[in-house]
């Protein structure tokens, strides 16, 4: 199909046009794929969706919702979407169960994050997954390369369980249950805990040492947000930081210029000592110090939330951001 646009308009100007008529892009000979645009704005950020299959109008309003609310959820960790552009990418799933068998993020310009859908799965179905939280927590930083995937992932299956809070999609004490049993999970694969980190992260895949990497990734996260807490600062308020130097910085990152560039953000280096630390660690870290900080108490497994308003402070600082806030440290 082809679509005359004025050429006086500029690019911004085309982009409303074709945003406004949800026009059919093109339509590839071989498979007969429907590509076609839709956006959306959180405050000046905007994000196109792009479906590459026919959806119903119907399944298309349910996921149009349904990304928008996780994307607002992730906007509350600290007040702004993460990027100026990204591209969130709708594909129907050819195979796999659950309402979103596969996602994945493209790093690009835009960074886009592909989902696999299976559409007839209800929107409260779909709004209880906890992948879309994941893919977009992915967002927030620049990928720090393959060795060092651990900080991409903890991050990741950090905030996957927390950001749902934010649009009141789960309760606070079922979030932590999840996280709690999370790093669980990486606790109990002992197989290769003779191994540090830095060398089992380098052979993830190999080893299908997926469970011990991501959570010892999520566990130094948690780690460093307690220690700046501690000092009056916090993980959200360094990840916003971040965004205005770093984030969409035209470079490929590693590890350590990582972690160094979120330490410019606080006086004592938390983030490059903790990850040396990291690397060295034979099975999952102890967390808790951790725990005691953010009021999560632990029997048999099944954790308690201290409702004292100190340590409710304290978690809400970890996943929602409010200025001013202010953070007990006593
Ligand atoms: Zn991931």
């Amino acid at each position: 199909m082809h679509i005359a646009i004025p050429s006086h308009c500029n690019k911004r100007q085309t982009i409303k046009v074709l945003a406004l008529l949800s026009i059919i892009l093109w339509m590839t000979n071989t498979t007969k794929a429907v590509v076609s645009s839709t956006y959306f704005s959180i405050d000046k950020a905007r994000i196109e969706l792009r479906y590459q299959n026919s959806f119903t109008a119907k399944e298309r309003a349910k996921i149009s919702y349904w990304l928008r609310q996780h994307s607002v959820g992730l906007t509350y960790l600290y007040g702004q979407y993460p990027l100026e552009h990204s591209r969130y990418i709708i594909k129907k799933a050819s195979s796999g169960s659950g309402p979103v068998p596969w996602a994945q993020v493209e790093r690009g310009d835009p960074d886009s994050i592909v989902f696999h859908v299976n559409a007839h799965y209800s929107l409260d179905e779909l709004m209880a997954d906890w992948t879309t939280p994941h893919e977009l927590s992915h967002l927030l930083i620049p990928y720090p390369g393959y060795d060092d995937i651990w900080l991409s992932e903890g991050l990741a299956s950090l905030y996957q369980y927390l950001l749902p809070i934010n649009v009141n999609l789960t309760s606070e004490h079922q979030a932590w249950q999840k996280l709690h049993l999370g790093f669980e999970r990486g606790r109990n694969d002992i197989r290769l805990n003779h191994w540090s980190l830095q060398k089992l992260a380098a052979r993830m895949h190999e080893t299908g040492s997926f469970r011990r990497v991501y959570w010892s990734g999520a566990a130094y996260y948690l780690n460093v947000a307690y220690q700046l807490q501690s000092l009056g600062t916090s993980l959200p308020y360094t990840l916003l930081r971040f965004k205005g130097c770093c984030r969409e910085a035209n470079k490929e990152w590693t590890g350590i210029e990582f972690v160094r560039s979120l330490d410019q953000f606080n006086q004592h280096r938390l983030f490059e000592r903790n990850y040396y630390q990291w690397l060295n660690l034979q099975g999952m870290p102890d967390l808790r110090l951790a725990y005691n900080w953010f009021g999560v108490h632990v029997n048999a497994q099944r954790i308690t939330l201290d409702s004292d308003p100190k340590y409710q402070q304290r978690r809400l600082a970890l996943y929602h951001w409010q200025p001013n806030q202010i953070i007990s440290n006593e």
